[in-house]
């Protein structure tokens, strides 16, 4: 993999072309979308224009979490990105009609990924792409189209979880796209009956991972019904004021630096 100065270059110098950077998980489920739609929300209310190409087409949840229904319309043949919470969005949803299975072998699906990858995304500075989980080929084929300038991963505490994100970092360093950092999602619980605090993918192993893997460890967000609901509500928590927005803001600073 490359150095993270060269993302923070790119980033800063890149007028031409805006700054991919790709959120990428070993499995499904961790919070990786969830992840990417905060994290653009939170990138936008520090000032920056800001896109998401949601990549996932195992489940492109974007739609639901930014809370937009809004197809994109072909404009010289480039699709033009919707605007939802403050964040321009393409989304692999917004291509098939809602609960369809996404059965895409390798080149259907790579088409359709150069679509949003390719399209007018115009002034936005940071785009976030909202990998598909896992390491196989769909995944290195995008990642070798959008040439992202750094890579986020995201995981829970838990062994296979990890297991799964050496992975990602492994594909990420064959690719040669610089790994920005690693966040542990679903980290501890705190009961809102009786204040006690759990851990139920157990505790400090991304942490470790990332040490081990040498790559930052950007900081974790806990395990919260309340985020799960106003996810699926369409009600990004980084939208709003409290410790979600907060956790999120903090997280964003962190790719950033
Ligand atoms: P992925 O993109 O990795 O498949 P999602 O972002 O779709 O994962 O999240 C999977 C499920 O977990 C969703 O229902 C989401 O609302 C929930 N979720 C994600 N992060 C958290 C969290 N920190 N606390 C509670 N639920 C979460």
């Amino acid at each position: 993999a490359g150095d993270v100065s060269e993302v923070r270059i790119a980033m800063t110098a890149a007028k031409t072309r805006q700054t991919l950077i790709a959120i990428g998980s070993g499995k499904g489920g961790v919070g990786k979308s969830t992840m990417t739609a905060n994290l653009a929300i939170a990138l936008a209310r520090m000032g920056k224009r800001v896109g998401i190409i949601d990549a996932d087409i195992y489940g492109p949840s974007q739609p639901t979490l930014l809370g937009t229904t809004e197809k994109p319309v072909a404009e010289n043949d480039k699709l033009v990105p919707v605007e939802a919470k403050g964040v321009k969005l393409l989304s692999v949803g917004q291509l098939v009609s809602a609960g369809t299975a996404l059965a895409w072998r390798g080149p259907m699906a790579s088409g359709a990924l150069n679509q949003l990858v390719e399209g007018q995304w115009g002034d936005a500075e940071i785009v976030l792409v909202d990998l598909p989980p896992g390491t196989g080929d769909v995944q290195l084929s995008l990642i070798q189209k959008a040439r992202p300038a750094g890579a986020v991963i995201v995981s829970t505490p838990q062994d296979l979880s990890l297991i799964d994100a050496t992975r990602a970092i492994d594909l990420f360093g064959k690719t040669s796209v610089p790994l920005l950092g690693l966040i542990e999602n679903m980290a501890g619980y705190q009961c809102p009956h009786c204040g006690e605090s759990s851990d139920p993918f157990g505790s400090g192993g991304a942490e470790a991972s990332a040490a081990a893997a040498g790559i930052p460890f950007l900081g974790r967000l806990p395990l919260s019904a309340s985020l799960r609901e106003a996810s699926d509500a369409g009600q990004p928590p980084a939208a709003g004021d409290g410790p979600a927005a907060e956790a999120f803001a903090a997280l964003a600073r962190r790719i950033l630096q």
